[in-house]
């Protein structure tokens, strides 16, 4: 029996989820769920992993397709409706999968690859009919869901999870930071990714907990809600955070001041999924009052280092293993660094997603010999909480023997008073390997890079201090907010 569904169940008429201004229950969402899994079983009795895919917004109708699809025995693979059509047939592609179900919104745009690629479109409405089966029973070892990785290093690689590593990334969070069945959070995130589907909207269902949905990000609308009273949690990417702080400092005084009273009286404010930069932790801290929680994750692997609940949030860090998570940095020899020396992030836990899909060299690739997961980021134990500098492909930068962190170097830009945001990164050049070069988002026309180099000397080694410069509006981000560097770096 699949635990989170089980769980539901012994909710009955609490409030599950909220969903264009409606509320429904635990009792609801586990009827039209079941509707969804008799629908697609139609007299077989088993799906047994076979891929089904769904384009659906976040809310109700998501929750109860992604369960529907568990209940009937298949393997969930969501879709962003915020992709272009090319990275939808890519995962369609990849996966095999012969059914999409999606929104009658949808369905004009996808009706094209009904033929291209022999898909077969079921509509929601048609697959949340009443109708009743006797549903399979699924055991936790079987595969549960793909998600895409983000393809921030190359193409993304589908991650297959099993329903026990879905219940250890859940359980795991909802212990760490004690969630509570009167907890009420808003869900902004695209659902194609684990920060959304696991650690807002799964965290939520397990605890019997309220999990409230807008269809897509808008700060005016969060600030709403916020302002609201109903909300205890809330977890964003930076960039939300960053939008958020924006929309409040082009409010009115009186407005100010109401959104800050709301926001300090949430119980928790979570970032992650990308670098949280110390200036945006430190003006929410200053508007809120709330030091926001910063905790490291990824795909693979679900969450794996985390601040404290309790205890120090420390800025520019992201704490320590969640409980049950075994993380150790080693050298390019695969030994383990001394506490202060940069490494390479292994991970073991229950939460290990179990494979590639269909990519048995990868996943071979993926693990050392003796099962750690080998995750490519490069971190730092800094007096008992890491730190994250980066990916080792595309935020180490390799010059002229030096690996630096282009994320260090960010941090400092960031300090720079006409800087709004930037972006480092390593330009292939013959000399040095690569060398360091920054895009950079300001109001002004022009910034004499000389000075920016100068003031860069006062805090950094000069081997450090960017060669390039250019100045953009904003900076390539993915549908998360993470900067696509590898797009970036083409225009230098
Ligand atoms: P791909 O694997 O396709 O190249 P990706 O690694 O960006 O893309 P995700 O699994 O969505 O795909 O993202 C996980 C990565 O996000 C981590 O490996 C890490 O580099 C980064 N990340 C997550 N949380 C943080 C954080 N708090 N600070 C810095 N980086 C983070
Ligand atoms: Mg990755």
């Amino acid at each position: 029996m699949i635990k989170l569904l089980e769980k539901a169940a012994s909710y009955g008429e609490r409030k599950a989820i909220v969903s264009d201004g409606r509320s429904f229950s635990y009792h609801e969402l586990l009827r039209s769920s079941g509707n969804v899994a008799a629908q697609l079983l139609s007299g077989q009795d088993d799906l047994k992993e076979e891929r089904i895919a769904f384009l659906v917004p976040p809310s109700f109708e998501y929750t109860a397709v992604q369960w529907g699809i568990w209940a009937a025995g298949g393997i969930a693979v969501p879709l962003c409706v915020l992709h272009p059509l090319p990275s939808i047939k890519y995962v369609l592609e990849d996966t095999a999968a012969r059914i999409v179900i999606t929104h009658r919104d949808y369905e004009a745009f996808l009706r094209p690859l009904e033929e291209e690629i022999g898909i077969r479109l079921l509509l929601i409405d048609e697959i949340m009919k009443e109708a009743s089966a006797v549903l399979p029973d699924i055991e936790n070892t079987r595969r549960a869901m793909i998600l895409y990785t983000s393809g921030t290093t190359s193409k993304p690689k589908g991650v297959v999870s099993t329903h026990a590593n879905i219940e250890s990334q859940i359980s795991t969070l909802v212990d760490a930071w004690e969630w509570q069945k009167d907890d009420h959070i808003l869900n902004i995130l695209p659902l194609h990714h684990v920060h959304g589907i696991i650690n807002v909207m799964s965290c939520a269902l397990w605890t019997g907990a309220c999990c409230e949905f807008l269809p897509e990000f808008d700060a005016g609308k969060v600030w709403e809600v916020i302002s609201s009273g109903r909300l205890t949690l809330f977890m964003a990417v930076p960039t939300i955070y960053y939008k958020l702080i924006a929309f409040w400092e082009a409010s009115g005084a009186n407005e100010k001041h109401r959104m800050s009273e709301a926001a300090s009286r949430l119980r928790l404010m979570v970032s992650g999924s990308a670098a949280l930069p110390v200036p945006v932790l430190e003006k929410w801290r200053e508007i809120t009052g709330m030091t926001l929680l910063e905790r490291y994750g990824m795909t693979e692997i679900g969450m794996g280092l985390s601040n404290s609940y309790r205890g120090e949030r420390r800025p520019g860090h992201v704490g320590l293993p969640l409980p049950g998570v075994s993380i150790r940095l080693v050298d390019e020899n695969n030994q383990p660094v001394k506490e202060g020396t940069a490494g390479e992030i292994q991970v073991k836990s229950a939460c290990v997603f179990k494979e590639y899909w269909e990519k048995e060299e990868a996943t071979r690739k993926a693990f050392t010999e003796d099962g750690w997961f080998i995750t490519g980021d490069i971190a730092v134990l800094n007096e008992g909480s890491y730190k994250i500098l980066g990916r080792d492909s595309v935020d180490i930068i390799k010059s002229g023997g030096y690996k630096i962190s282009a994320l260090e170097i960010e941090d400092v830009l960031r300090k720079h008073e006409l800087i709004k945001d930037c972006a480092v990164v390593g330009i292939p050049e013959p000399e040095w390997g690569e060398i360091v070069a920054a895009c950079i988002v300001t109001e002004e026309n022009e910034i004499d890079f000389k000075q920016l180099s100068d003031w860069l000397k006062s805090y950094l080694p000069s081997y450090k201090v960017p060669r390039k410069y250019l100045i953009n509006k904003e900076l390539p981000r993915n549908v998360l907010g993470k900067v696509t560097k590898n797009t970036l770096k083409s225009r230098f």
